[in-house]
């Protein structure tokens, strides 16, 4: 994840309750991926206070760094090492294909696309592959990346020799949560969030100003559950009373304010335990720190072994 600073109710359902439930059978890395917050933000005044915001959130929604290591990109410099040497195994004609670039672009009215950006996915798949990575559990905008990961894996692997596994992406059924617009996926960027850590008022007030189904005016008319934002949240995190509340909406006995305080509702019982855990943790920013810089210790033996077992195969460096 890009350090952008507090997570969102996307990364919560996209990405992050998958990593809290797969670090009991997986030896999981999460990676704070301060390079590749740059391809949208070269301003690094923020980066250090976002990247103890992020990882605050991690740890208050349960990844346990007992299990899994927490590192920074920057830390661990052969992910840069091996961002190179992928750069050359790929074109510039399949990263331009990317359905997700191509969706930044449009999103963030990109009209002068950086090198870096539009490598992005060739430092993602060096991520992945220097640790080995076999599965990847991210939301739906990140699969392309995975597939442009297992396209470099093999074509290492036939340049060179085998090292790296071919990953696999795990999405969750939430792989793409839309944002309060209704327009657009929940996104830091374009500021249309409910934050984890949010207090009841601030998820309800934002929740009054999510768009619904423009056809229903008043409380009567009948709704479209289907076209309406407030719904999909309903789904996820109020499913107990899913059908309820799209009956309720298509006949027209529940209005849209009603619906909505049930849903701010569901959503801050969802998140309270993170937000309770959360306020404990900021009273520990030097153990935050210190499971950082263990993480990074742990994760650049893993991939020194790795760029080793690279620089053999491609005959870089090694002395006869
Ligand atoms: P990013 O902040 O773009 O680095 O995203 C971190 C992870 O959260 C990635 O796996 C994304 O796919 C996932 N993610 C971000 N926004 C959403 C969203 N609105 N819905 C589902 N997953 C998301």
């Amino acid at each position: 994840m890009r350090p952008t600073g507090k997570l969102h109710l996307g990364h919560l359902v996209g990405a992050l309750e998958n990593w809290v439930s797969l670090q009991t059978n997986y030896k999981n890395f999460h990676l704070i991926a301060d390079y590749h917050a740059l391809t949208t933000n070269t301003d690094t005044s923020e980066l250090e206070q976002n990247t103890l915001e992020m990882v605050i959130d991690w740890l208050a929604a349960g990844i346990d760094p007992n299990k899994s290591i927490l590192f920074r990109h920057s830390q661990v410099k052969q992910h840069a090492e091996l961002h190179l040497i992928f750069s050359m195994l790929i074109s510039t004609s399949r990263l331009e294909r990317n359905p997700t670039l191509k969706e930044q672009i449009r999103d963030l009215s990109i009209d002068n696309l950086s090198y870096g950006h539009l490598g992005y996915p060739v430092l993602q798949s060096a991520d992945i592959l220097l640790y080995k990575g076999e599965v990847v559990p991210v939301g739906e905008d990140q699969v392309p990346h995975v597939e442009i990961t297992r396209d470099i894996a093999k074509k290492f692997n036939n340049t060179y020799g085998k090292v790296f596994p071919e990953p696999e992406s795990l999405i969750t059924k939430f792989a793409r949560l839309p944002g309060l617009d209704g327009k657009q996926k929940m996104s830091k960027s374009v500021n249309n969030t409910i934050l984890i850590s949010d207090k009841t008022d601030d998820v309800l007030s934002k929740i009054k100003l999510a768009v619904t189904d423009p056809l229903k005016v008043r409380k009567n008319d009948p709704g479209r559950p289907d076209v309406c934002t407030v719904f999909t949240y309903h789904t996820k995190f109020n499913s107990k009373y899913e059908n309820e509340i799209r009956n309720g909406c298509e006949t027209g006995t529940l209005g849209c304010v009603e619906c909505k305080l049930k849903c701010a509702s569901s959503i801050s019982q969802t998140i309270a335990p993170i937000v309770e855990k959360r306020s404990s943790l900021e009273n520990k920013i030097k153990d935050v720190w210190n499971i950082i810089n263990d993480g990074e210790s742990q994760a650049r033996k893993i991939a020194e072994e790795t760029m080793i077992e690279v620089r053999s195969k491609m005959k870089l460096g090694v002395l006869n």
